[in-house]
């Protein structure tokens, strides 16, 4: 590729390795917003650890549903809707959760060794370090009101953090019932169900709306690709994709239209950010197994590949259209590839 070319594309690539956590003793978190990675501007994502007993404490965001997978650990939430209704869920590697917009929530660090996850949010601005937390909020708020609201003497609520806390650490057991009043639950377990698409080079599981109807303004899901193996060239007509590489290496092509597209390398702890609509493919370029999450800001998973566009087409068409004998067009692919096998034929 020219570098006349690149030159006109943002980065589609961002490594959270280069970014500096939020460090605090019971875990951490690590983020890539717009303002860093520029191209992101509908999903921004947040890497965290929590130590076992490690509360990311009661909060809610104001400009973003959540969308959680848990990478390595055991995990609990809690979540409040706004006609008051709750749910507390357990989680293990796999699992997924999705928290509307606005609503409530802490996320706990389980034994015997924390959680490592990955939140997704469907808007680019939004910021895992400016969340409305309840020790945040309360030191904001005159003692007066707190003591008034709390019913409880502003004497006795003295030990009140003063500032936001963030990650807090729980100190006494916490009993591990189940309390659920939501009509539909929050909670997803992705890699214990039925691939979408299973193929000779690799697998794809999704959650959009369909799979986790709370899910409305997010679709999320894990790609494996073996060694060699190639998601097809694509195009989402109705989102953009959000991609991170848990582990592997693979290579993204981005298609901008206009002559213009990038060639973007990625490896473990590297995102990559394909826009709505914009042509992509990815390749496991390493010599083991990739597994990438990958995210989309809509509900609905729509995607349309090349081998079913051109199989569903007149090979006559095709033919003229690229210029090829029509016995070539005749060996393409006769419906959709989803992913090709790095084995030659
Ligand atoms: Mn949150
Ligand atoms: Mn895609």
């Amino acid at each position: 590729m020219s570098s006349e070319n690149s030159d006109k594309l943002p980065e589609f690539k961002f490594s959270l390795s280069g970014q500096q956590a939020r460090e605090l003793p019971m875990g951490w978190a690590k983020q890539a917003t717009v303002t860093d990675f520029p191209v992101s501007k509908n999903i921004a994502g947040v890497l965290m650890e929590l130590k076992p007993n490690g509360l990311r404490e009661l909060h809610w965001h104001a400009n973003a549903a959540e969308w959680g997978f848990v990478i390595s650990g055991n995990v609990r939430t809690t979540i409040i809707d706004p006609q008051g209704r709750y749910e507390t869920n357990e989680f293990k590697e796999g699992d997924i959760w999705y928290f509307p917009r606005g609503h409530g929530h802490s996320i706990e660090g389980l034994g015997p060794d924390g959680t490592t996850f990955m939140l997704v949010f469907d808007n680019g601005a939004f910021s895992e370090f400016a969340t409305f937390s309840i020790t945040d909020w309360l030191s904001q708020t005159p003692v007066e009101i707190v003591s008034k609201n709390l019913q409880t003497d502003a004497v006795d609520l003295n030990n009140l953090p003063d500032k936001e806390v963030y990650i807090a650490e729980i100190k006494e057991k916490i009993e591990s019932k189940k309390l659920d009043s939501t009509p539909l639950t929050h909670k997803y377990s992705l890699l214990s169900q039925i691939p979408l698409r299973d193929c000779d080079g690799g697998k794809l599981w999704i959650a959009s709306s369909e799979e986790f109807p709370i899910s409305t303004t997010m679709t999320g899901g894990i790609l494996v690709l073996n060694p060699g193996a190639l998601r097809e060239l694509h195009w989402h007509p109705n989102a953009d994709e959000w991609l991170y590489v848990i582990s592997g290496k693979i290579r993204l092509t981005v298609f901008a239209s206009s002559g213009l597209s990038s060639v973007v390398e990625l490896s473990e702890n590297e995102i990559g950010y394909t826009p709505m609509g914009y042509g992509h493919s990815i390749e496991n370029t390493g010599d083991s197994d990739c597994r990438l999450l990958i995210v989309f800001n809509s509900g609905t998973y729509e995607e349309i590949s090349l081998s079913s566009w051109l199989s569903s087409n007149p090979d006559e068409l095709v033919s003229a259209n690229l210029n090829l004998p029509r016995d070539i067009v005749k060996k393409f692919p006769k419906k959709e590839a989803f992913i090709l096998s790095g084995n030659k034929k």
